[in-house]
């Protein structure tokens, strides 16, 4: 063999392309949870409920009541790029789902055995299909691959299991189950707050008590008291924002932060923006800064920002796991949400001085 002839290039094979591509969507379980609870908001559940097993690990499982699934769909739900969500590129400039790629459900069928069991609403029976590497399997030897009628209720249970079984090197990248399900917890606590219309129950399997429980029809604020707690509850101020008057490009921001009365050791961080729960540090240490002179060294604050932007000045076709979100006007906006919660603080530290002085 000649170390300096090349080697030949090759295509590689489909099911090695789709386990690659897997493993960027899903990284852990608390991933493959957000993309399930999307998934179910897109259907407009009013109630989700999640089931653990070793922080995921071995079971994860999400109950809706959404609008289910036609049995006609069900062959191709889980292979690459199927979706009911777009269908042209320009759907993406008023896109009003969480989910346009269609990969969510690939990817979970390419490092875990799903099941979907789904009931719409006109179906008289709910129906039951088991998938392995995109495509429809028996769920036992000797059964064949079709969905099978079950009795169910209106709506669709997805059930991972075994996640990372085919892929040893991420599973032994995760950590402890209690740390995967503090993750799995987290995500389910900020979604309910977002969507505090929607009842989430969250419980690990053999528990009679849940750890996450929400009504539906509760109020943002009601749901920021029962899952962060009756201090930060009492601790609460609140602002609408939106943009200049003369501006290009129209946003709208609402606020829940913590005042000058609220102690805590980390800072909690909540940024929805157009709904899609994200993340951003520029944005988080702009915030944070707003509170340099008001809160004692070592205290740090709790805030929840849903930004809504004009879908033509958000990018969101920028990463799988559609995490980083990048938009026009970033630092214009969070100087102007800076500014204003500056002045409400100002304002309630006045009042409870004259409250103190009375
Ligand atoms: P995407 O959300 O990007 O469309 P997914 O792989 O997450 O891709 O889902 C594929 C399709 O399966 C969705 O477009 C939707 O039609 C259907 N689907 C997935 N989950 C649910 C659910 N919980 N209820 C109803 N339909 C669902
Ligand atoms: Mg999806």
């Amino acid at each position: 063999l000649d170390p300096s002839d090349p080697k030949p290039i090759r295509k590689l094979k489909e099911s090695l392309i789709n386990r690659i591509a897997a493993g960027e969507i899903i990284q852990r379980p608390a991933n493959a949870l957000k993309e399930l609870i999307e998934n179910s908001l897109d259907a407009g559940a009013t109630a989700i409920k999640t089931t653990v097993k070793d922080g995921g690990m071995k079971l994860l499982q999400i109950q809706d009541n959404g609008c289910g699934i036609k049995k006609a769909d069900l062959p191709i739900l889980a292979q690459r790029f199927t979706t009911s969500k777009i269908s042209a590129y320009s759907d993406l400039s008023s896109l009003r789902t969480y989910g346009f790629r269609g990969e969510a459900l690939a990817s979970i069928s390419h490092v875990a055995n799903l099941t979907v069991t789904t009931k719409t609403r006109n179906d008289s029976c709910a129906w039951k299909a088991s998938y392995v590497d995109g495509e429809l399997v028996a769920p036992k030897a000797g059964a064949n691959a079709d969905p099978k009628p079950f009795a169910g209720v209106d709506g669709t249970t997805i059930t991972v299991e075994n996640l990372f079984y085919n892929t040893p090197i991420r599973l032994s990248a995760l950590r402890g189950s209690s740390e995967e399900y503090a993750r799995i917890l987290d995500v389910i606590q900020k979604y309910s707050i977002h969507n505090a219309l929607v009842s989430f129950v969250c419980k690990k399997v053999g528990s009679s008590t849940p750890d996450i429980s929400t009504p539906a029809d509760s109020s943002t604020l009601q749901a920021i008291r029962s899952l962060y707690g009756q201090s930060i509850g009492k601790s609460l101020l609140h602002i609408d924002v939106e943009n200049e008057p003369n501006a290009e490009h129209s946003w709208k921001a609402e606020v829940y932060f913590s005042n000058a009365n609220y102690h805590a050791k980390r800072t909690t961080f909540l940024l929805f923006i157009n709904h899609r729960l994200v993340e951003s540090n520029r944005i988080k240490r702009a915030l944070e800064a707003v509170y340099t002179g008001v809160l004692p060294k070592g205290a740090s604050p709790f805030f929840y920002v849903s930004l809504e932007l004009d879908p033509r000045s958000v990018d969101v076709n920028v990463h799988p796991t559609k995490r980083e979100v990048h938009f026009i006007d970033e630092d214009d906006i969070t100087i102007r949400i800076a500014d204003n919660m500056q002045t409400k603080l100002a304002k309630a530290g006045e009042r409870t001085f004259e409250y103190q002085s009375l």
